[in-house]
């Protein structure tokens, strides 16, 4: 659908056809607010906000608009498979309601959602944009081309030049909400005057009058057109999350991290059966970690420790492969914490030392070892130390890892082992007392230079 939603979709919708992007909207709107502004022309942004925009769309209205856009009786079928005589049931109470017929809205989470929306919008992008009361602003060098409507997804701004435009717009929006099962939120349509408007032009309409910004597609824009509203809030909360994770030693490829993993959805835990999820949250923050390893079961649960193919993967490492000689997989987070050969040995190292509380050998899986999740019961008492042990291993295994990555050292794994005992110890020696931060400490075994190799 993607590869042909460009040709009936207009160039003005930058949202889910490839080619298109945000930016295009945003310096178009910017543009042409700095135009006016420049010239001291009248203009209007109008954002339109539409009330539950996915959950409303009419199936009815879908299948008629994908009719008429020309997709194939065969292609509706296949959409049909999905969208006709279907029903969902509410869990209310822990208990399933019985099924209602659904009628409207397009599914969550399915990839095709977001392109049958930009295709049921597009007949009212199409109203919009060709309705001849409806004043845009005129493009100079473009042979008669305005500057009218912007669409990404269900967000649609408006540029207009007067009073009768901003009704017309509205009136024309809530038409086309009888017809898609669409309503406009009046309440939350915003609109931000610019140029020489009375006052008086601005009272008793219907929708809400912003006085010093607008904010667009996620980006304020403020009475000049510009965007400088927009960094006091980003610099505010790097500084806050920084200033929280400051106190952790982390490097410079750590704290970019953060800060990306705060401005992008963190991915979740794969393969974990119902309720497993709540347990890892509860462990990632266990009372009985001190913060350096609450830390590192945080990144390690969040897929974001800062291995190479994560780094990779994130335009920050220019390889993605496990720096252990010969081992050539890539270096995820499960790899160096446990799939890793070099992982086996420190586990099995682990093993032989006989730590009290280590589970055996056959119950030690991956998903017990990061996020400390297994199918069998074990009492909260013995939980706790059984975490806090596996914790100080994978502590110092990443300690290792980090020793062979920047210090070129190569720590046999019986020194691993020594030093996840020692922070073992000293963790249960402040015992009570868990925000202490555990002193790290390399065992006396003797440590091998690795051959020097190239900046990762
Ligand atoms: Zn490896």
């Amino acid at each position: 659908m993607s590869v042909v939603l460009g040709d009936v979709i207009h160039p003005d919708q930058t949202c889910g056809i490839p080619g298109r992007k945000i930016t295009d909207s945003l310096v178009l709107i910017r543009d042409t607010i700095c135009y006016a502004r420049d010239r001291n022309i009248r203009l209007i942004v109008l954002n339109l906000d539409f009330e539950k925009a996915f959950d409303r769309v009419s199936h009815q209205y879908l299948f008629r608009v994908l009719q008429k856009m020309g997709f194939p009786e065969r292609y509706l079928e296949w959409v049909g498979l999905l969208y006709r005589d279907i029903s969902s049931k509410f869990m209310v109470n822990g208990q399933l309601t019985k099924a209602v017929d659904l009628h409207c809205g397009v599914r969550q989470g399915c990839p095709l959602s977001a392109l049958l929306y930009v295709t049921c919008i597009e007949p009212l992008a199409q109203v919009l944009r060709r309705d001849k009361w409806i004043t845009g602003v005129g493009i100079p060098g473009s042979g008669g081309e305005h500057a009218k409507c912007f669409l990404y997804m269900d967000d649609i701004n408006i540029l207009c030049t007067d009073l009768s435009s901003l009704d017309r717009a509205l009136n024309l929006t809530d038409d086309y909400g009888l017809a898609s099962g669409s309503k406009l939120n009046r309440g939350k349509t915003q609109a931000l005057f610019y140029g020489p408007w009375a006052e008086t032009d601005k009272t008793g309409l219907p929708l809400t009058i912003n006085t010093t910004d607008i904010k667009i597609l996620g980006v304020k824009f403020d009475r000049e057109g510009e965007g400088t509203k927009n960094w006091p809030d980003v610099l505010g909360k790097v500084r806050q999350r920084l200033g929280y994770w400051g106190l952790r030693g982390l490097t410079m490829e750590g704290k970019v991290l953060i800060i990306k993993a705060e401005r992008e959805p963190v991915s979740p835990v794969r393969g974990l059966a119902i309720g497993e999820p709540t347990t890892v949250w509860r462990n990632v923050n266990h009372p009985a970690l001190p913060n350096r390893l609450r830390d590192l079961s945080w990144m390690t649960a969040h897929e974001i420790l800062p291995v190479r193919s994560v780094m990779h993967s994130r335009g920050m490492g220019a390889n993605p492969t496990c720096p252990r000689q010969g081992c050539g997989a890539h270096e995820t987070v499960r790899h160096v914490l446990w799939e890793c050969t070099a992982a086996g040995d420190q586990w099995a190292m682990a093993g032989s030392l006989q730590f009290p509380y280590l589970p055996a050998g056959e119950v030690l899986t991956a998903q017990l070892v990061l996020y400390g999740v297994s199918p069998k019961k074990v009492p909260p008492a013995l939980f706790q130390k059984q975490w806090l042990t596996l914790s100080a291993i994978k502590d110092a295994i990443w300690t290792s890892r980090n020793l062979l990555v920047r210090k070129r050292m190569l720590i046999p794994p019986v020194a691993v082992i020594r030093m996840a005992a020692a922070t073992l110890k000293v963790v249960v020696a402040a015992g009570g007392r868990p925000r202490t931060q555990p002193q790290r400490s390399l065992a006396s075994v003797p440590i091998r230079t690795w051959e020097p190799e190239p900046h990762n």
